[in-house]
């Protein structure tokens, strides 16, 4: 076998260690370098404030609690991502409520957001999935009109942009992925959530950090979310990189998109104009995905898939009673997006093989 082509390529690292435990300056839970971080991520994407968290799970959930998401109230989120991005609503003890998504850019669909408002609905969740923003100018909108608020989970998309703003800048919080994987990764869990309104921004500083600002000023209940200082001192290291890591996933996706057009059995990612993707995953479709995928792994390269099950089909959801015909768009995606490696490392003669490979299944492929 010629090749072994990982879908991820963590190996060689850029961060040098004695630097990060020097920047500790030994506090290793908040302290100095977790702020600089904050300072540097708010300047880089143009928030007002940057609140790091233990994870963008809980970024996500520190967002939603802060804006005052009740039980009872109903929030509405994409029928296909991770599903952090429902599981945050209903540890709020509130609803998810599932919008199937666009079929170009596999983000929530604004268009069939009217249909699913009710007197409960208090927020929308936009996820920027695969790095391609979501329909944040109709989305925004859409809350202005209702009185919802809008949060964007960007945890796949850091520096994605929309009429060059960048994403979790537009609505009214912002949740970031620091996870190793992530175009911006950590050496562990880590995330953070932005936003550009001050009185927010103190309380969800707040609810991350048991209620307090410092020791002992505890002026509500929250939990300990917070970004230890050696996340932050590899993130600093990192993020002066993260323009040119994200150019090379973009020249990886150009090769790719040249390399495949023409082939008719698949549908190659499309980036809506007006908007910037910052390919997370670069993802096909494919009917015969499954074969595809089988293939490909006996010719040593590594693809994923992102998401095999759509949320609302998940066990956890399994109580809401939908089918297929709910998510149409959806429920195809599952069966037939494959994602392709896309990681900065990754050369262009693995890319050429893997390309190669994709046209010799479908030239021996006897469906069709
Ligand atoms: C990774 C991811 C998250 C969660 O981030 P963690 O840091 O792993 O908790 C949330 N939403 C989406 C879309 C993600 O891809």
């Amino acid at each position: 076998m010629p090749y072994q082509i990982p879908y991820l390529e963590l190996g060689t690292d850029d961060v040098s260690l004695h630097k990060v435990v020097e920047a500790c300056q030994g506090q290793f839970v908040k302290g100095s370098v977790v702020q600089e971080f904050e300072k540097a991520f708010s300047s880089v994407i143009r928030s007002g404030h940057c609140i790091t968290t233990g994870s963008g799970t809980d970024a996500l959930f520190i967002a939603l609690k802060s804006l005052n998401i009740q039980p009872g109230d109903e929030v509405l989120t994409p029928a296909l991502s991770w599903i952090s991005s429902a599981e945050t609503i209903s540890l709020c003890h509130a609803k998810p409520v599932f919008v199937d998504v666009d079929e170009d850019t596999y983000t929530i669909d604004a268009k069939k957001i009217e249909a699913k408002i009710t007197s409960k609905t208090k927020a929308i969740i936009a996820v920027h999935l695969y790095g391609h923003a979501a329909d944040v100018v109709a989305l925004k909108k859409i809350c202005d009109q209702h009185k919802l608020f809008l949060i964007e989970d960007c945890a796949q998309a850091h520096l994605t942009t929309i009429n060059q703003q960048v994403v979790g800048t537009l609505g009214d919080a912002g949740a970031f992925s620091f996870y190793p994987t992530k175009n911006l990764g950590a050496w562990g869990d880590a995330g953070c959530v932005v936003t550009n309104n001050s009185v927010l921004a103190e309380k969800m500083r707040r609810f991350g950090n048991h209620g307090a600002l410092q020791k002992e000023d505890h002026t509500m209940e929250g939990m300990n979310s917070r970004m230890d200082s050696l996340q932050a001192a590899v993130l600093l290291q990192r993020l002066p990189n993260l323009e040119s890591l994200n150019e090379k996933r973009l020249e990886n996706a150009a090769y790719y998109t040249r390399q495949l057009q023409g082939i008719q059995e698949i549908v190659l990612p499309k980036v809506k104009e007006s908007t910037t993707h910052t390919f997370h995953i670069y993802a096909i479709r494919a009917q015969n995905r499954d074969a595809l995928k089988a293939y490909l792994a006996d010719q040593g390269i590594q693809t994923l898939i992102h998401y095999s099950k759509a949320l609302p089909f998940l066990t956890p959801y399994k109580h809401l009673l939908v089918n297929e015909h709910d998510y149409p768009v959806s429920s195809v995606l599952q069966d037939e997006l494959l994602s392709l490696p896309i990681h900065p490392a990754i050369k262009q003669d693995q890319m050429e093989y893997i390309c190669n490979h994709i046209r010799k299944f479908f030239q021996r492929s006897p469906f069709k």
